[in-house]
């Protein structure tokens, strides 16, 4: 049960103390060096959605690293990265009919955001120069994402190197957010509003795009808009030419039990980033999923998106996440994604429905978080320094258990939570046991 010993290492690892040293890994579980079997209820963050050691995957990589491991896109395309964006987007889902690869999440995002600005080039708009993005979000750690992104902790040190091109407005978060004795469509007009007044504000026609996870997730953990929300965005948007980006970085590629979460908001976006569940960790691998307008206003323009990475469309990348998105489909996981989500559900209310420091239980799908607070009625957070969120993820492992907890965002708001975003393949027992384990963890922590 008890962790191994801490050791030195030159790796200048997250955390002050370097992390135990993983050595396996199958379906739902990793091992650790000396044996010992943890429960990876997060997929590491939301990445490891076919669970570990997938022999099909497996096999897919070895193939493509026998026949061609590299060739740069500068040359040559290659038959794997031309399955994939056929996979991706052949049907042209949400009329989203092109697709750039790169190697993960916030190399996704900063194509996303140059990709709009050259689109609003392309089409004779060169003051479109703002992009509008919310408070409590996170795209990425790579300065044009971390622009984006509005989590206060991670932003301070670097707050002079980021960009005055982007601002923030209110997250959809109701449980914070919404006022007392508002409805949820007067929650949803409200936050319309306010980005209609930002769009004022900054000039509507200086505004390039308006960027959001469509569920949130490292920094709130797993925020889900209130129902019309994402149609009213998109409205105000439309009303003022600017592009409407959504990151699902987290979220998207099946984690909330469709392929794309948009798909359960009634839009569809101009452009969109997938990264952690396309490849499920298997290689590392992102992508940037093009509306047929933004693709065909660049090929009517300059021709090509100006933009370039010495690894974009890895061929072994691409294979593993070919393999990855084919056995989603063939043995149906969203299915499983669903009715193991509801389980979750079921069973985080079960254990936390009642408990005095659990404050919001909420997500979609394989994508749950629930919420700790030092006052269940007046929703306070705890103190900074108490570092909730460290001691659950150390009380968690020690029981067997990996789960992603989050200290908040420092901007004086919000508190910690926990955010679990199992495998796809899970079992009903193997979510009754993070459940338990994870309950357990967050008693013995507080
Ligand atoms: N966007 C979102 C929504 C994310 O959750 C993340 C990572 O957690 C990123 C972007 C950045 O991805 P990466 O860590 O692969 O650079």
């Amino acid at each position: 049960m008890n962790a191994l010993p801490p050791r030195t290492s030159r790796i200048m690892h997250r955390g002050a103390v370097p992390p135990p040293i993983a050595v396996g890994g199958h379906g739902v579980w990793l091992v650790e060096q000396g044996g010992r079997e943890i429960l990876d209820a997060s997929g590491g963050a939301a990445v490891s959605c076919l669970g570990h050691g997938h022999p099909r995957v497996i096999e897919a990589i070895k193939r493509q690293a026998e026949t061609l491991a590299y060739a740069h896109t500068g040359f040559f395309s290659s038959e794997p990265a031309e399955a994939l964006a056929e996979n991706l987007v052949g049907h042209e889902p949400g009329g989203l009919a092109a697709v750039y690869f790169v190697s993960g999440g916030s190399e996704a995002v900063e194509a996303a955001l140059k990709l709009a600005r050259q689109y609003v080039l392309e089409i004779g708009q060169p003051r479109r120069t703002h992009f509008i993005a919310r408070r409590q979000s996170y795209h990425g750690n790579t300065l044009g994402a971390l622009s984006a992104g509005g989590n206060a902790w991670r932003r301070e040190p670097y707050a002079p190197l980021l960009s005055p091109a982007f601002s923030h407005v209110s997250p959809p978060l109701a449980y914070h957010e919404q006022r007392p004795g508002e409805d949820e469509a007067g929650f949803v007009a409200r936050l319309a509003a306010e980005l209609e007044a930002e769009f004022q504000r900054l000039g509507p026609d200086t505004v390039a795009a308006f960027v959001a996870e469509t569920v949130g997730g490292a920094t709130a953990g797993c925020v889900t808009a209130p129902a019309g929300y994402y149609r009213a965005m998109r409205e105000v948007c439309d009303r003022h030419g600017a592009l409407l980006i959504l990151d699902e970085v987290m979220c998207g590629m099946g984690r909330t039990g469709t392929l794309h979460a948009w798909e359960q908001e009634g839009v569809s976006p101009d452009i969109q980033t997938v990264a952690k569940g396309l490849g499920g960790g298997y290689q590392p691998i992102g992508a940037v999923l093009v509306s047929r307008k933004v693709r065909d206003a660049i090929a009517a323009g300059t021709g090509a998106f100006q933009h370039g990475h010495t690894y974009l469309a890895h061929p072994t990348a691409c294979a593993a996440a070919l393999a990855v998105q084919t056995v989603l489909r063939e043995e149906n996981l969203l299915a499983n994604v669903v009715a193991m989500g509801e389980r979750l559900e079921q069973g985080l209310v079960e254990r936390f429905g009642n408990h005095r420091h659990v404050g919001d239980i909420r997500g979609r799908g394989l994508f749950r978080a629930i919420e700790l607070v030092a006052d269940r009625g007046g929703k306070a957070a705890f103190e900074p320094g108490h570092k909730l969120h460290l001691r659950i993820k150390q009380e968690a492992f020690a029981r067997g258990l990996a789960c992603y907890p989050s200290g908040g965002t420092a901007d004086g708001v919000r508190g910690d939570h926990v955010l679990l975003a199992p495998p796809f393949i899970a079992s009903p027992a193997e979510i009754d046991l993070i459940v338990e384990r994870l309950g357990e963890a967050v008693d013995a922590a507080i």
